[in-house]
């Protein structure tokens, strides 16, 4: 079952990448693992997969320890794709390769106070609000420059790209203009040579339409239901 998943899932980005004119390893698939058991991790793991995804500190924390001991030989990596809050920073900056969800200066500035603390460079995401909608975290796009100009100042942080999260539609296609959106918003920072580097990904796409976002030029997708069937929670 997950195997005939993860096979159907990698066969579509190939496809959907093909068709716009990109390479297929220019898509990285997340395995998006919240209110999923070790167990199924571990097998996604054997069928192959290597990023991981979660949305909570405290629920990441437990998994990463015990698959810790199941797979010692494999290198994963792990995303922090929910909200980050201040007072869970500490332990986000010891358990995640990539933390999707900077939206504020405040987060960014406790981000790089606790990665200097460990040493270690935190590689992150901006994400950007493009909808009005109240319940979506992310920084709307108006602010954005602030953020990214602190975010340069910042030693232990290295920003590697953009998030976002459309709002649902009925229609697939309604979901288009954002990810087009994201996409020339990133173009724009590096042209204008904002950040001492160029930006390289846009997180975006999740199971239901991760094909239009990799026509948009998605580099990374983030899928969970489509992998490990419906959550229960
Ligand atoms: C849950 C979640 C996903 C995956 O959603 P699916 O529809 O199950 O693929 C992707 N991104 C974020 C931020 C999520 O919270």
């Amino acid at each position: 079952m997950l195997i005939e998943n993860i096979s159907n899932i990698l066969k579509k980005i190939s496809h959907a990448a093909m068709r716009a004119g990109r390479s297929p390893d220019e898509v990285k698939l997340i395995a998006v693992t919240k209110t999923v058991s070790v167990e199924a991790i571990k097998e996604a793991v054997d069928a192959g997969l290597r990023i991981f995804g979660e949305n909570r500190v405290q629920e990441a924390q437990k998994k990463i320890q015990s698959l810790k001991l199941e797979v010692q030989n494999s290198r994963i990596e792990w995303h922090l794709i929910g909200h980050l809050q201040k007072n869970k920073v500490k332990y986000a900056v010891q358990l995640f390769d990539l933390i999707h969800t900077v939206d504020s200066i405040e987060l960014a500035e406790e981000l790089n106070k606790q990665a200097e603390k460990i040493k270690k460079t935190q590689r992150v995401l901006v994400q950007i609000k493009l909808s009005e909608e109240e319940t979506k975290h992310g920084i709307p796009e108006e602010n954005l420059m602030p953020l990214l100009e602190k975010i340069n100042e910042l030693k232990n942080l290295k920003l590697e790209g953009l998030m976002t999260m459309p709002p649902y539609f009925e229609d697939i296609e309604g979901v288009r203009p954002y990810f087009k959106r994201l996409r020339e918003i990133r173009d724009n920072i590096n042209s204008l040579r904002i950040m001492h580097y160029a930006l390289r990904e846009l997180s975006m796409g999740m199971s239901n339409d991760f094909e239009v976002a990799i026509e948009e030029g998605a580099t990374m997708v983030r899928i969970g239901t489509a992998i490990f069937g419906e959550r229960s929670k």
